[in-house]
């Protein structure tokens, strides 16, 4: 297939590049023209430690086939200076690929404080500070493109995993919150829930599993949301191993209680199979909290229903 989604004289900052997934995102827009900061704090996969290397080896990747990039060696909680470094080589930024993150799995009940809060640094706080420093470029030029990353373990829970859950679902929320404000500028972002192999998955998954499980499968996705052609924003995937799905939320159709009668859990109790149906033909997929808010609004007007 020709490969017309060019990135030539756009500036890439990708968080965490420097081994996993954000080596791939890296190396793929540096083959399509693209100027890449590869940022990368190069500690280990729960956090500890801090090296150069990570970040230069994917530089050294990219120059040899041909590509323009240059290393970050700052933690995204630093994202100015990461912003500042795509400023300094090359005078702007136009996409930033929210990327870099750790883990701290451990069951609710050992969790320490400093195991939620610096999950949450890294990759909320992490994503804002990178973003923040971004967004003014972004408005002036009237063009932008941001991925966030969430997992799986943020969409529907991981046991073992609270801290990255909650950190990885906020990312949800900031990036439906920055599509509606990014929007009229032409800064669109949007969130992949992807599957693949890194450090972070070779110890949990098995090795036949981990073969198909290639970041490059990934990456594609990530390519075609940060071109200018793609206008989808706000939107969630899933991605891995050639699979792309996007996601969305569903509601049942409900219950509308009388308003002008006092309502007590035993009218709940009788309605439960019908709060609580998808099936039944009424479920409907809100996008949006003025349609969150629809059903609602509608019950103002539900005086002497049935209870
Ligand atoms: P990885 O460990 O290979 O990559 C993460 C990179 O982020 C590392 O190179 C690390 O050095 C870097 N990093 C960590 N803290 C940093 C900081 N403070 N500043 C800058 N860089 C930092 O793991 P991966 O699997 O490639 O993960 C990439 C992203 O995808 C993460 O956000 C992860 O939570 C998410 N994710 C991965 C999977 C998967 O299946 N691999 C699933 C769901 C979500």
């Amino acid at each position: 297939m020709a490969q017309n989604l060019r990135f030539d004289g756009r500036v890439v900052i990708v968080t965490g590049a420097g081994g996993g997934l954000g080596r791939s995102h890296a190396l793929a827009f540096g083959a399509r023209g693209a100027s890449v900061v590869v940022n990368d704090l190069g500690g280990s996969f729960t956090g500890e430690g801090a090296s150069t290397r990570a970040a230069d080896v994917v530089v050294e990747e990219i120059r040899a086939a041909g590509g323009k990039a240059v290393p970050n060696y700052d933690s995204v909680l630093d994202g100015d200076k990461i912003v500042e470094t795509a400023m300094k080589a090359y005078g702007r930024v136009d996409i930033i690929i929210n990327n870099a993150g750790i883990l701290k799995d451990v069951s609710f009940a050992r969790m320490t404080d400093q195991q939620w809060d610096i999950i949450f640094q890294v990759h909320v706080h992490g994503a804002y500070k990178v973003t923040k420093a971004a967004w003014p470029i972004f408005k002036k030029q009237k063009f932008g493109r941001i991925i966030n990353t969430t997992s799986a373990a943020g969409l529907y829970g991981n046991f073992g995993q609270a801290n990255y859950s909650a950190a990885k679902l906020a990312l949800v929320g900031f990036t439906q919150t920055l599509a509606l404000e990014g929007k009229k500028d032409n800064i669109y972002t949007n969130v992949i829930a992807p599957m693949a192999a890194s450090r972070m998955t070779e110890t949990v998954l098995p090795p036949d599993m981990l073969a198909s499980l290639k970041p490059e499968m990934v990456t594609p996705l990530v390519e075609y949301l940060c071109h200018e052609d793609s206008t989808e924003n706000g939107s969630i995937f899933e991605v891995g191993a050639g699979y792309v799905g996007k996601l969305r939320w569903e509601r049942t159709g409900g219950h509308g209680f009388p308003i002008d009668r006092t309502l007590l859990p035993e009218h709940i109790q009788e309605r439960w199979e019908k709060i609580t149906n998808f099936e039944d033909g009424r479920a409907t997929h809100p996008t949006s909290t003025q349609e969150s808010m629809e059903g609602i609004i509608a019950n103002f007007e539900n005086v002497a229903g049935e209870a």
